[in-house]
């Protein structure tokens, strides 16, 4: 379905952006990732991904350095040819009621979550306009469309990128080019372990009473969703099904936001 195209996906060395990696890899497209990571863990990343017969790029761009962001979309042009399909994935949190939230810590936030997004699609917008076709892909959160106490900074950076998501499904509505965020609800990654690991020593609980209480709260399904499920989604927003789906989020959550 995408043999030949070319997709980004920013922070595609581990969790989520791995899984988008590998379902868009799956299609035919070629990858160019991006992340953390030592070298051997990286090349085994590539390995994954070039298992399905696929190119890949890699580039240890830093989404919290704007000069980065657009070196690693010319990057992406430079080693596979173009960028057809960008997925803005790359994330960070930090949790700290608002009046203990670290200034700098809110600016990092915002920029990895929010800006670095609004950064990467205007580099890649003339390159897409260019080719007459192009699929944005924006990984937001249940925490784009409601709130959690502790997480003022990802809260207003994920509601940002929903607000951003209609802002480009508009301005490209009238070409092939379309722009769609993803929301997902609880999936096991590293970045949620950490709040886990947290929520066990603070309370002094098993890493899977955490786990256990950490769904109970907020997922109805009590499971987590997983990279593969939304790397499912992702390549579906980039399939010719959705080609009139345009400014829309869609929620994999376990039904978190039908509460
Ligand atoms: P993760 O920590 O497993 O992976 C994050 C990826 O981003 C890694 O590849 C890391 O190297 C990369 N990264 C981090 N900082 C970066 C930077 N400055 N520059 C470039 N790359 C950077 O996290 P994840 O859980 O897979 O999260 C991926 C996205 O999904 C994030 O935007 C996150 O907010 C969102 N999300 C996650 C969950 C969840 O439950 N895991 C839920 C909703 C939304």
């Amino acid at each position: 379905m995408l043999k030949g195209k070319a997709a980004l996906v920013t922070g595609s060395t581990s969790g989520i952006g791995l899984g988008i990696a590998k379902a868009l890899a799956a299609q035919g497209a070629n990858v160019m990732l991006n992340g953390f990571g030592d070298a051997d863990a990286i090349a085994k990343v590539r390995k994954d991904v070039e298992a399905a017969g696929v190119a890949t790029g890699y580039s240890a761009a830093d989404m919290s350095k704007p000069a980065d962001v657009a070196a690693l979309v010319e990057a992406c042009v430079k080693e596979l040819g173009a960028v057809d399909i960008l997925v803005n994935n790359a994330g960070i949190q930090h949790v700290a009621n608002v009046d203990e939230f670290p200034l700098d810590a809110w600016d990092r936030v915002i920029q990895i979550n929010l800006t670095s997004c609004f950064q990467s699609i205007r580099a890649a917008l003339p390159h897409m306009k260019k080719r007459g076709w192009g699929r944005i892909v924006n990984v937001a959160s249940a925490h784009g469309l409601v709130a959690s106490a502790g997480k003022s900074a990802y809260v207003a950076a994920k509601h940002g990128l929903v607000g951003l998501t209609k802002v480009v499904a508009l301005e490209t509505a009238a070409s092939a080019i379309t722009c769609n965020a993803i929301c997902p609800g609880w999936v096991l990654t590293p970045l949620v372990q950490k709040q886990i690991d947290a929520l066990a020593e603070r309370k002094g609980i098993s890493g899977a009473a955490a786990k256990a209480e950490l769904l109970s709260e907020k997922q109805p399904s009590k499971e987590f969703a997983t990279p593969e499920q939304i790397g499912g989604l992702a390549a579906f927003l980039c399939s010719p099904a959705a080609d009139q789906i345009r400014g829309s989020s869609f929620s994999i959550d376990g039904g978190w936001t039908a509460q």
